[in-house]
């Protein structure tokens, strides 16, 4: 049995995976290839490919990514933009650096994702220019064709975080496919993580792709025409040599997670009346990438006795997120307003994350269950 689980781990790579990327990185520097250029177009083009989109734009960030999809849809000073009130604070920052006035929209404890009455009542009487919602977790709202419809209908634009859903498909295609326009991140210990920063925007709309590029780069329209005030957001060609390199091992990746996923869905649930640990669940219709696990457990006192006897045990975990974007200091000068209950607070009080990444052994999982079964003695 291992003496510790780590939260996560990013150092399993596949054999020969560091040596391949470090003679294509010698390579690169010997040629000072580093913006731009062959690596940077046939990463987006191998992106596109794997996630169903005409268009991929890569950037330097995931919260640039969503900055470039709200400006190029025409968000801008004074618009306001709905943003769930759970969710990576960079979902929140993006909306208020484009100079828009967020509002938050509670979440469905159930999915995790935004709620669809908060977020009908929020559209109808808000009437707010756009929103975003994040597909967190590795999967997305179980309302999602009917979140994606009604912003349409109420000509709302609809900016999709899919920062933590690369891999996971709904309705048996990749999420982003369905998305007028949807972002993610590179950053590492995402599901498809670079050696550093960087992000991407998918759209089908050429005419957004082209604003989304234009942006990344000064709102250039030749070397030295700016054709509108954007800023610089380009990836760099070491990162996207990184990302074509891991994209070769992508679907063990996702697979490896999967499973490990499954595993927990399996054991967690066993377990969970003798230890009061709930565990979350994909909703149908999607196959989720295995970005990270969410167990729920509802009495406080019990989260403690579970969190130290796996403290104790050296077995890592998390709590996404600990808090809702409303109640951040950082909120209090820009939120116009909160629309729905606290849904997403209760989230915020009772998850709790359990190891997961690629290529977890069988025996760390063992382990994460033994000393979980191991709490009960306790209560
Ligand atoms: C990671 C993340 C981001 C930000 O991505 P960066 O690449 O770190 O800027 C935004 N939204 C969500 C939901 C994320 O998980």
């Amino acid at each position: 049995m291992p003496e510790s689980v780590p939260f996560i781990d990013l150092k399993r790579h596949e054999p020969g995976f560091v040596e391949s990327v470090s003679e294509k990185f010698s390579h690169m520097l010997k040629n000072t290839q580093f913006v731009g250029g062959q690596e940077v177009a046939s990463l987006e083009e191998k992106l596109s490919n794997y996630v169903g989109v005409d268009h991929t734009v890569s950037c330097a960030n995931g919260t640039d990514a969503l900055q470039l999809s709200l400006r190029a849809v025409g968000i801008g000073a004074g618009d306001v933009v709905l943003v769930p009130n759970m969710t990576f604070w960079a979902t929140f920052e993006a909306a208020v650096n484009v100079g828009a006035t967020p509002v938050t929209v509670d979440s469905d404890i159930s999915d995790g994702g935004i709620s669809y009455h908060d977020l009908e009542s929020a559209l109808k009487t808000i009437r707010p220019k756009a929103a975003i919602i994040a597909h967190l977790y590795g999967w997305g709202s179980a309302c999602l064709d009917d979140i994606r419809a009604i912003c349409k209908r109420e000509g709302v634009v609809l900016v999709e975080d899919g920062a933590q859903c690369f891999g996971t498909r709904f309705n048996s295609a990749p999420i982003y496919a369905g998305a007028t326009i949807s972002t993610t991140s590179f950053y590492p210990a995402k599901v498809l993580g670079a050696a550093g920063d960087a992000g991407a925007v998918f759209t089908n709309d050429a005419n957004l792709a082209e604003k989304v590029r234009q942006l990344t780069n000064h709102g250039r329209t030749t070397h030295y025409g700016h054709g509108a005030i954007g800023w610089n957001s380009r990836m760099d060609a070491l990162q996207a040599a990184y990302l074509n390199h891991s994209m070769e091992f992508i679907d063990a990746r996702i697979e490896s997670r999967r499973k490990s996923a499954a595993f927990y869905q399996q054991h967690v649930t066993a377990l969970s009346p003798k230890i009061g640990l709930e565990i979350m669940q994909a909703p149908s219709g999607y196959d989720e990438n295995g970005y990270c696990n969410v167990c729920f457990v509802r009495d406080p006192a019990q989260k403690q006795t579970i969190e130290a006897n796996l403290r104790s045990n050296n077995i890592g975990f998390a709590n996404i997120y600990p808090g809702v974007m409303s109640q951040q200091p950082g909120a209090k000068d820009h939120l116009l307003k909160h629309i729905g209950g606290d849904g997403a607070e209760s989230i915020c009080a009772s998850v709790l994350n359990l190891p997961l990444f690629p290529y977890m052994t069988e025996a760390e999982l063992m382990r994460v269950m033994d000393v979980l079964a191991s709490t009960q003695e306790k209560v």
